[in-house]
This record gives C-alpha cells, structure tokens and sequence, in this order.
C-alpha cells in the first residue's frame, strides 16, 4: 500500500486543477488515469471560451495544465481505478497498480462519450465511425464526413472538420441547437458545411468499412466518415457501493463537493450540477483542494 495526501481520480481539468492547487500547497499528491490524459477536453479541437484563453486546442490546454501539476510535484499514475473503501480515517484506493491510501480523494472521473445506439455502431468504429474529430479528423482529408449531434461539440468538431473535409454535414434530430448559438451562427458561413435538421441517423451502411448512413427522412447518405457528438454518460461505477449516484451515475455533491462518505470529494463533470464546462470543472477542482488543504 502506498501513501499519499491526496489521491485524485482522474487527469482532465477538475483533477488537474486540483492537482495544481494541492501539489502548491505543499501536499503530497497522485493523480491516477487510465484513459487519456486531459479528459474530454483533450478531444476538443478549439476551446475559444477559457477566460484569459482567446483560442487553444483542447489537447495543448491539457497538456499545459498537466505540466503546470507535474511542475509543483503532483506524480501522474497511469492506472485505471476499480475501487474506493473507507478504512478508518484511510479512503482506499484499488487500482491497475496496487493499493493507494490518503485521508482524502478527490474524484474528477468526468463523463465519457455516449453511443448513438444504432447497430453496427460499435463494429464500425475505427473503419469510418468516430467520436473525435481532433483524433480522428486527418484521416478524413479531402472526404466527405457527417457529425451528429447539436450541442457544442458537434458544432465545434463539424467546424475543425470543415478545415480538413470537402464536405460536411451536421445531422442533428431537432432543428434547434443545444450548443452555443455563435458557433451554429459561425458554422452556417462554411460554404462546405450542409446542416441536416429535424433527422435522425437510423442505419450505418458498408461491409467492413462505414460507406453512408440511412436517414429518419429515408434518404441514403454516402459518407466515408461519421463523427458522434451526442453528449456524455458518467462513469461512476466504480464508486456505486460507497458514494451515492443519481439516477443517471453521477456522483451526488453539491457546490461544495462533497460526497456521501466524508474524505471524499466530487469535481467537475461527474457530479450532479447544472453547467458542465471547463470552468466549472476548474472550478470544483479548487473547491475541493482548497477544502482540503484549508484556506
Ligand atoms: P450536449 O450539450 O449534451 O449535446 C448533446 C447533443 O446530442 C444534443 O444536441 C442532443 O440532442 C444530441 N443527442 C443526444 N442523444 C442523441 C441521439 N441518440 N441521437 C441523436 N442526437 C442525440 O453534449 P456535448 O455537445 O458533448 O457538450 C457537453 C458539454 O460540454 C456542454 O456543456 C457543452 O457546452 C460543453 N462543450 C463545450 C465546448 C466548447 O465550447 N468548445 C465544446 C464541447 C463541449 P437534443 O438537443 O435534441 O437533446
């Protein structure tokens, strides 16, 4: 078992943010991750609304953040966590490396991608079906590509795709955007952007690679790539038998983070709140730290 001060679940913004506040203030801090470092951000081809930030990629934002934790001392461990239980005043982390213990843990787990929910979506990925235009976008030079969804990922992915694609179309089922209205406002200049309103993606077409898509109108559509963009779930499983989840998976706590088992904290996107942005998440990441060290 090793020891820490804080164990932080999570290397996107919340954790690392409170990786920066606690590693400053002295404390001895890991952050574990086993997907990607920066969370969903990291996908996120254009961040134009990060006070201070007049314009970054999602990925050099994390990257900058991580290096602005690491540089006060907080050590990234590259694990996925399976577990928490409460020992005394221990909260115990398992993890792909072992045993971890701290008074406190800060759980910055954030929200993952949610499927469409057609069939052969799940088969198809990788051979034309994608959730991330920054990861996935080169590929896609000169073709002919889709996105789904209308909040603001899919607007801001359909608009880094329309740098690198002949055509996009943004297929979204109802004829209003979830998303920030500057952006659609923006989008709809693309000369090669096509919105596709009021309609629904109700098949992937292709053998072994995705060829085009059957739409809710009954039209074919030829694509060689399609981008989903419609939202996210929580991840919180891991944490069900100890710390209470709302209906939907995410970590109950209020502006103050606090969850259901004392020493524990919730940050950013995998707690119950209204506004799920970079803000916030940096937000909760500092309320939670400084909770913890005291000031
Ligand atoms: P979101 O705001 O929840 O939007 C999800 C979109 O997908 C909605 O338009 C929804 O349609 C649609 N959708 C959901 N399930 C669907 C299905 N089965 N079939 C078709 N469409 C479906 O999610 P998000 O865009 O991932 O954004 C999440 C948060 O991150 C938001 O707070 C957003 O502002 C923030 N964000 C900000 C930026 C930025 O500013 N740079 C970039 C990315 C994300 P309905 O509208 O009909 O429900």
């Amino acid at each position: 078992m090793q020891n820490y001060d804080i164990l932080i679940v999570g290397a996107g913004c919340a954790g690392l943010t409170a990786a920066v506040y606690a590693a400053r203030a002295g404390k001895r801090v890991a952050v574990f991750e086993g997907n990607g470092i920066g969370g969903q951000i990291a996908t996120s081809p254009l961040v134009e609304n990060y006070p201070g930030i007049a314009s970054i990629s999602g990925m050099e934002f994390s990257n900058n953040l991580l290096d602005q934790a690491m540089g006060f001392g907080a050590e990234l461990i590259p694990a996925g966590v399976h577990g928490l239980r409460a020992e005394g005043e221990l909260r115990i982390l398992s993890t792909d490396e072992g045993e971890f213990a701290a008074p406190a843990v800060i759980l910055a787990t954030g929200a993952k991608h949610r499927p469409l929910g057609v069939e052969r979506e799940e088969e198809l990925v990788g051979r034309g079906v994608s959730y991330c235009a920054t990861c996935d976008g080169a590929f896609f030079r000169g073709k002919t590509v889709a996105v789904v969804g209308g909040g603001s990922a899919a607007l801001v992915s359909a608009w880094a795709l329309a740098d690198l694609c002949a055509k996009v179309y943004l297929i979204h089922r109802r004829d209003e955007f979830r998303g920030e209205a500057a952006l659609a406002d923006r989008l709809r200049t693309r000369e090669n952007v096509e919105f596709l309103l009021s309609c629904q993606v109700t098949a992937l077409e292709g053998d072994d690679h995705l060829t085009g898509v059957k739409l809710s109108t009954g039209a074919d559509l030829p694509l060689d790539g399609l981008f989903v963009a419609v939202g996210q779930q929580a991840q919180n499983e891991a944490f069900a038998d100890v710390i209470a989840l709302d209906e939907r998976g995410y970590i109950v706590a209020a502006e103050d983070c606090r969850t259901s088992l004392p020493g524990v904290w919730a940050a950013g996107d995998c707690r119950t709140k209204a506004v799920r942005q970079l803000t916030t998440a940096a937000a909760d990441g500092t309320v939670s730290a400084m909770a913890i060290c005291g000031g």
